[in-house]
């Protein structure tokens, strides 16, 4: 019997605590908050879960703190049945931290990221664990850690040839050595310009969908041109998500998936990006085939856009086929 198929996620774990209140306090100002959250986040973290939840064995590579926080997270990851055995802990950095405080009305928040233990989540701890990433079809990355430990990543998945799909968030500028090992690369749009640092005109620009992949294939073309295994999938918000198969591939052309939903139904789009990535990987192991797997992503961040919440907004297997058939 072939074993389970597994993906591996190596990222970030951060904790959110997040108070409301009336307004957001001035300089040197104390106000009361009217309530607090503890919200569990960071990128690596909500795409393992988002993984889990479509149905497939996910382990997590990350760092955390040696305190409550860090436990409480490894705790709520074991509700998911996420893999956390490899992740390692910093004995002299907290585990890390989103402070934030939100307005009631208006939803404005200010927020200070203390990234603690995910910039000493080094190349070793991954070098450590590399069975985790080599038993994998699949290593899903993205830019809250240290850029030498997604190279050391990218170089151990290369070995055995594990697909890697990097969502190069937040922006990092990446060499070409980076490049060179991605198979799937899945940026928004600003993180598009900002790797070829170049402006793309905005959608009302175009006369019909058919001129805006067009021009979104023409500035891809330059990185295709030099790195011809890469794919991308660009992600475009409320307007959906457009695939540019490797510059080889004859399966499908490029293609605009619109999106599931329509913007009125959009309640929270905090961590869609990290649900759609986690989709996309799922969808690669079911389907076998990017434009099958964008569809499924598109569905599942669709959906998960009009819940409250990051993890637990995250739709499950059965509905994103649902919606997909
Ligand atoms: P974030 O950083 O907030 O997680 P992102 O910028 O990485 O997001 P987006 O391009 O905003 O990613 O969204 C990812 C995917 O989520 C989109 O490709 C689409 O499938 C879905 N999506 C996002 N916003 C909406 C929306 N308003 N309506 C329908 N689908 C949406």
């Amino acid at each position: 019997m072939e074993p389970e198929k597994t993906i591996c996620v190596v990222g970030s774990l951060n904790v959110d605590l997040v108070a409301t209140a009336s307004r957001i306090p001035a300089r040197g100002e104390t106000i009361l908050a009217s309530s607090f959250a503890i919200r569990f986040g960071g990128k690596g973290a909500n795409q393992a879960v988002a993984c889990r939840i479509l149905g497939i064995q996910t382990n997590l590579l990350a760092k955390i703190g040696n305190d409550d926080y860090g436990r409480q997270a490894m705790e709520r990851l074991a509700d998911y049945s996420v893999n956390t055995s490899m992740v390692t802990k910093a004995e002299l950095e907290p585990t890390g931290l989103a402070l934030i405080v939100v307005e009631d009305e208006t939803g404005e928040n200010i927020i200070t990221v203390v990234s603690g233990a995910n910039v000493r989540f080094s190349s070793e701890d991954v070098l450590r664990h590399r069975f985790a990433i080599l038993s994998c079809s699949i290593c899903l990355l993205q830019l809250e850690i240290p850029l030498d430990t997604v190279r050391k990543t990218i170089e151990i998945a290369k070995r055995e040839n594990v697909k890697v799909i990097l969502n190069p968030a937040p922006f990092q500028l990446l060499d070409d050595k980076i490049l060179s090992g991605i198979d799937i690369l899945v940026p928004n749009k600003l993180e598009l310009e900002s790797l070829l640092d170049l402006h793309i005109p905005d959608s009302k620009c175009y006369s019909n969908d058919e001129s805006e992949i067009g021009a979104m294939l023409h500035v891809v073309d330059r990185l295709q041109r030099k790195f011809q295994n890469l794919a991308l999938v660009i992600t475009l918000g409320k307007r959906g998500c457009i695939v540019c198969p490797q510059i080889e591939s004859k399966h499908f052309e490029a293609f605009l998936i619109e999106p599931y939903i329509s913007t009125p139904h959009a309640v929270d789009t905090t961590g869609a990006g990290d649900c759609f990535c986690g989709a996309l990987a799922v969808g690669l192991i079911e389907y076998g085939n990017l434009l099958e797997a964008a569809r499924f992503a598109n569905i599942a961040a669709g959906i998960s856009v009009t819940r409250q919440g990051t993890q637990e907004s995250y739709p499950s297997r059965e509905q994103v086929e649902y919606l997909l058939t």
